[in-house]
């Protein structure tokens, strides 16, 4: 069981599951040769991979190929199904940074063969959390920039507002899909500059009145 850590309050919420969308940037989506699609790409990663800021990504042992994807991710705060845009809107009760590590040389050979992507994104330590701000303590007007640092080093750096989906739009869009529960984590895709890290590399990321994350990889 994973918890999510609220900055400012020691309210516990349990992590659900971790509802991720790919290709939600248009210049990410450009920059590894895929097509942007009518919808986000959908997928999941399980609770059980998540660290937190300070704690320290493993490379498995079956990858070379580990990239950095930094993202917003919405706290989900009630069950919603099939909802409208102000219900969609009053269910994001909170507000965080996410890694999502993806083992890039894995998911090559599935996309290649039409397999599921799971095994390139399910792996220990694939799902870095910053603690979350809850939504009445941000006004987040998505002017906001995101960015990743390797080793002191900027590789992404962009406004969230080049989300083609934005987080009302997708909480809308996920749950015309599947119920999102309370405690259900959404990753709201990653913007261009994804790259490969290596071990012995510090990453630091986050944004503007929106909690820090600071991982070593090992
Ligand atoms: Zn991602």
């Amino acid at each position: 069981m994973k918890l999510i850590k609220i900055k400012n309050s020691n309210k516990e919420i349990t992590i659900g599951k971790i509802v991720c969308v790919g290709r939600n940037y248009a210049e990410h989506t450009i920059e590894l040769g895929n097509e942007i699609p009518e919808k986000p790409v959908v997928f999941i990663k399980p609770a059980s991979a998540v660290i937190y800021s300070g704690d320290t990504i493993k490379y498995p042992t079956f990858s070379d190929e580990m990239h950095h994807e930094v993202e917003l991710v919405l706290l989900i705060g009630e069950n919603v199904k099939d909802v409208s845009e102000s219900v969609a809107e009053k269910s994001i009760i909170g507000y965080g940074v996410g890694l999502d590590m993806t083992l890039r040389d894995i998911q090559s050979t599935l996309k290649s063969k039409g397999h599921p992507w799971t095994i390139a994104k399910c792996f220990d330590t694939s799902a870095v959390l910053s603690d979350f701000i809850m939504k009445d303590d941000i006004n987040l007007s998505l002017d906001e920039e995101i960015y990743l640092n390797v080793n002191d080093e900027v590789r992404q750096k962009d406004k969230l507002n080049k989300m083609i989906l934005k987080p009302v739009e997708l909480v809308q869009y996920l749950s015309s899909l599947m119920t999102l529960e309370k405690g259900d984590l959404v990753f709201t895709g990653t913007p261009k500059g994804v790259g490969k890290v290596n071990k012995g590399d510090v990453i630091n990321a986050g944004f503007e009145g929106i909690g820090e994350i600071m991982v070593n990889v090992e």
